[in-house]
């Protein structure tokens, strides 16, 4: 049942169209559909359109939601809150009691030596916090010029100005130039289409030399630091290939370049571990956390700041930078109950464990354009191409993974298309066995429909 007539659907879909400049939202796709589509409710890994119809959330709302929707315990603890002490500033000298909570829990948790906790509303303001420290780390130094972030192509770091010159991805930088000086771009690491030519096992980690290429090219005392996604995210689900990580932490170090890891997505469970660097047993000096940290029931993000950037800060005496919402009461309290349920319904273990066999069913499906199934834990894509053998990519222009998220849409998912003919395949992390035979039945029919019209 629905609590909407169709007239009132028309309406919302008309003043949506009037009144709202969505995100990242292709306005003519919407036109053509005459207008959003409306989900109005959450339970479990569902969520429910004003029409009525159940999706199976494929893409955990945008890779945060964690604990699965319609969290009453969530809800209570936001409502308490709200009622105690629904704010206070922690500019100015001021904490308040959860703020010292959750900043210890959180540098508990990371993969940190003795960490200092920084507070965010989401991953841009997290990600622009983390450029700022490393800049600002070496200007305490006396070394003002070193001051080059160097990321990765394919990176998503989010769209405020510095996130964004981060950012490489198509169309994210078109008429906002002019960007943020100083940030450059080395090749990102992708095995299944290694710009290299090379097979994995057998090359030279080309990929983790590129860095070491790129600072020499820019000069080491020019480079403050490196900073990556763990797992590239909204680039295409892609996991670099073993000892990646490990050679760019002996990179940095050799060159006294800080490392920095956007663990927005990967953090509190994603990818089967708690954290993303956790995979390879490297410590980030500055890391970024969002998403995950409430699973969106309300915005927040974190930067961890290891002791040897802190520490001259520290000597400092301020780090002059903050947001009205850093450490915002509600968003503190919501965070260490949402963090208490992955711990207690161990959504860590499950998410590496459902992982495995989403990856294998969907391999299982043996169907002609699908390339690679790739992914750690529950963050995973399926890549479309024309050609396994030679793996050879669609005409972009033909958009088939829109075409495939569409159909997938009239067979009961809510299916993203990431970009180069990815699938995002990232569900609650309190998904069953059941619940993602049923996702890949449905996912294996939108494929080869698709397929049919494609190939
Ligand atoms: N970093 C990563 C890895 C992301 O995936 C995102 C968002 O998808 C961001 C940063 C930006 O986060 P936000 O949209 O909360 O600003």
């Amino acid at each position: 049942m629905t609590a909407y007539t169709e007239t009132q659907i028309e309406q919302m879909k008309k003043d949506d169209m009037r009144y709202f400049l969505h995100p990242t939202s292709s306005i003519f796709d919407m036109e053509s559909w005459g207008g959003p589509k409306i989900i109005e409710e959450g339970n479990g890994i569902r969520v429910k359109s004003v029409e009525g119809e159940i999706y199976i959330d494929c893409g955990a709302g945008l890779w945060l939601n964690n604990v699965g929707y319609g969290r009453t315990e969530l809800a209570e603890v936001a409502k308490k809150q709200m009622e105690k002490l629904f704010y206070f500033q922690t500019f100015n000298g001021y904490s308040h009691p959860l703020a010292i909570e959750m900043a210890k829990k959180v540098a508990e948790m990371i993969p940190m030596d003795n960490p200092r906790i920084f507070f965010t509303s989401g991953g841009s303001e997290s990600n622009d916090t983390a450029f700022k420290l490393a800049r600002m780390y070496w200007y305490l130094q006396g070394k003002p010029n070193k001051n080059h972030i160097i990321a990765r192509t394919k990176a998503y770091h989010g769209v405020s100005y510095g996130a964004l010159s981060a950012t490489s991805l198509p169309g994210f930088w078109d008429g906002f130039r002019p960007l943020v000086p100083a940030f450059q771009h080395i090749e990102h690491p992708h095995c299944y289409f290694c710009p290299w030519g090379k097979e994995q096992g057998s090359c030279n980690l080309e990929c983790a030399e590129a860095l070491e290429e790129k600072i020499l090219e820019l000069g080491q005392d020019n480079v403050a630091a490196f900073t990556a996604e763990p797992v590239i995210g909204t680039g295409g689900a892609i996991v670099p290939p073993k000892g990646y990580y490990q050679r760019i932490r002996e990179i940095c170090d050799k060159y006294d370049v800080l490392f920095i890891a956007d663990e927005v997505i990967t953090g509190f469970g994603r990818t089967g571990k708690m954290f993303g660097m956790l995979h390879w047993g490297v410590k980030p000096d500055i890391m970024m956390m969002a998403k995950g940290i409430t699973s969106g029931y309300i915005p927040m993000g974190a930067v961890g700041i290891s002791e040897r950037v802190f520490t001259l800060i520290r000597n400092h005496g301020i780090f002059m930078h903050g947001y009205t919402y850093s450490a915002h009461p509600v968003a503190c309290a919501v965070a260490l109950k949402n963090i208490e349920i992955i711990e207690r319904e161990n959504l860590v273990a499950n998410a590496h464990e459902k992982g495995k066999l989403l990856r294998s069913l969907i391999r299982d499906l043996d169907l002609p354009c699908i390339g690679e199934v790739r992914g750690l834990g529950l963050m995973n894509a399926v890549q479309l191409v024309q050609d396994t053998e030679t793996r050879t990519m669609f005409n972009s222009a033909l958009g088939i993974a829109k075409r495939v998220s569409a159909i997938a849409w009239e067979n009961g998912l809510a299916l993203r298309p990431l970009i180069d003919d990815g699938l995002q395949l990232s569900p609650p992390l309190i998904i069953t066995e059941a619940d993602i035979i049923e996702l890949v039945d449905k996912l294996g029919r939108s494929i080869e429909q698709a397929q049919r019209e494609f190939l």
